[in-house]
């Protein structure tokens, strides 16, 4: 009979078992539903771009492959109910998603499904290992990451990614697929997609392009390099991976294939990075709060100050610290931000300007093209110090030495500021200290052409010091 496979975050035909497992049926539709009333977090604006183009991509190699793809609003339940009515389906099969909003759902169409005698069977999704599989010896869940990965290296080899189905037969019938356009994800006035559209190629065939420019060439010296964000030395996989257009296990199977100029130690850092994304899934299913609350709940006593101009300054880019405005502007640019700035920035964020974690958290995920339920959040609460296995509270990066040690020609302050391209690299990480003739002969005038810098860093160390001890002693 007809199988219907509902792709949800899976955006790709390679190692995507539940489109395997439909295409060894009669026909096949393939389905994605836009969840008017969605359990989970809506997209943010840029993962939504990135959605619509990696949707258009996904249809066209559907199409190519024998059976195009159907677009339909509404709930899930019911349109699975219908499609399965209308088809005569004997299956619908799906990859699991992780997301606990969306994982109660997910078992509640399963079972209706399952009861009216359909074989409905939710496959392993995009994780090397099922995140509930993996305990501590106490049978736990992992807080801490060396023994995590440790885990997970001793867990054997994650499945092997499966083939792309050579074919997918058609059902007779069709159903009215609703036009992408209609759904309106991508900006229009004022469209600020500029940024993306030159950086990104979303889609499986761009995300295939990336990894395999990456071995080739990027991996060399990644281990130090992917911490300089001038340079290209990360491999920019996260907003694909994010969309399911490619799959650690297929990353980990390319990396061992491939002959790469990166040392061994370039590709074990490379896989401890993936691993990461891995960790801060397993934290998401055992934590579900994670996004919301602070996995230390010391931290719910905290003084966070309420101060929308400075969050507001934040965001544009225009704190007057050259290194969190260049990172703040490259996530609002190009829809990404390098982890090394994405430290520093949020670290700034939260102990600078002693604002809540949870509202970088928002505008993150607004503004990503990676935007991530659980690295996201994982993320934040780690550079916040209320996290598991986190960065602690009193270690408050300095951005000023920060700028020095990762941007010393100040390469990627020039690329995103473009106010102080011509300020010697001396200064360009504390334009503020330049004498006045450097400041007039690079066309800087401070408070100007660019801010002076909102906090005092030393005043803003104290203070945030200060409010941290108030919650230390507590339980
Ligand atoms: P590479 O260095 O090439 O790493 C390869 C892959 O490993 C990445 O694509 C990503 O999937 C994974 N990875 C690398 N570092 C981390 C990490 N620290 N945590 C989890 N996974 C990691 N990553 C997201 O994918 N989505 C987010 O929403 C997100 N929010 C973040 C927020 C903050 C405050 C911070 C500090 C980090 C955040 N990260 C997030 C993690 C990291 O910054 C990005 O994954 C990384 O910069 C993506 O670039 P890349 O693909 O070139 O990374």
């Amino acid at each position: 009979g007809v199988a219907i496979v509902w792709l949800r975050d899976d955006l790709r035909v390679a190692d995507n078992a539940a489109l395997f497992a439909g295409s060894a049926h009669e026909a096949v539709l393939p389905v994605y539903i836009r969840q008017t009333a969605s359990p989970a977090r809506p997209r943010g604006a840029a993962a939504q771009w990135w959605l619509h183009h990696s949707l258009e991509q996904l249809a066209a190699r559907l199409e190519a492959l024998g059976s195009p793809l159907t677009l339909l609003s509404g709930d899930p339940f019911e349109i699975l109910a219908m499609l399965v009515v209308r088809f005569n389906a004997s299956a619908v099969y799906w990859n699991r998603s992780y997301d606990p909003a969306r994982s109660a759902a997910d078992a509640r169409v399963k079972s209706c499904l399952t009861s009216s005698g359909l074989r409905a069977v939710s496959f392993p999704g995009q994780l090397l290992h099922e995140p509930t599989r993996l305990r501590t010896g106490g049978g736990g869940h992992y807080r801490v990451y060396t023994p995590f990965w440790r885990a997970l290296e001793a867990g054997g080899e994650p499945r092997p990614p499966q083939p792309a189905p050579e074919r997918l037969v058609a059902p007779d019938l069709t159903v009215a697929s609703e036009a992408l356009s209609d759904w309106k994800l991508l900006p229009t006035t004022p469209d600020w997609a500029g940024g993306l559209r030159d950086g990104w190629s979303p889609g499986e065939a761009g995300a295939r392009a990336r990894l395999n420019e990456f071995l080739g060439d990027g991996i060399a010296d990644y281990a130090e390099g992917r911490d300089i964000p001038s340079v290209d030395n990360t491999s920019r996989l996260s907003p694909h991976l994010a969309h399911g257009e490619i799959t650690p296990a297929q990353i980990f199977e390319a990396l061992a294939g491939a002959e790469t100029p990166g040392s061994d130690r370039d590709e074990l850092v490379f896989r401890k990075e993936v691993g990461w994304r891995e960790f801060s899934w397993h934290l998401l299913v055992n934590e579900p709060d994670l996004p919301r609350a602070n996995h230390n709940r010391r931290f719910d006593a905290f003084p966070w100050a309420h101060s929308p101009v400075a969050l507001e300054a934040w965001e544009k880019g225009l704190t007057g610290y050259p290194i969190v405005d260049a990172g703040m502007r490259q996530l609002w640019k190009t829809g990404w931000m390098h982890n090394r700035v994405r430290m520093i920035a949020a670290s700034f964020l939260t102990k600078h300007l002693l604002i809540d974690w949870r509202r970088g958290e928002e505008w993150f995920w607004d503004t990503l093209v990676d935007a991530d339920p659980a690295s996201n959040a994982a993320s934040w609460q780690w550079v916040a110090g209320c996290g598991a296995d986190a960065s602690p509270y009193f270690r408050i990066f300095n951005p000023i030495l920060q700028g020095e040690k990762f941007d010393p020609d100040g390469a990627y302050v020039r690329a995103f500021v473009p106010e102080l391209s011509k300020m010697p690299a001396k200064f360009i990480h504390k334009p503020w200290e330049a004498p006045r003739s450097i400041l007039s002969e690079a066309g800087v005038r401070l408070g100007r052409t660019y801010p002076e810098p909102i906090v005092d860093h030393k005043a803003a160390r104290d203070r945030a010091l200060s409010a941290y001890n108030q919650i230390k002693g507590a339980a």
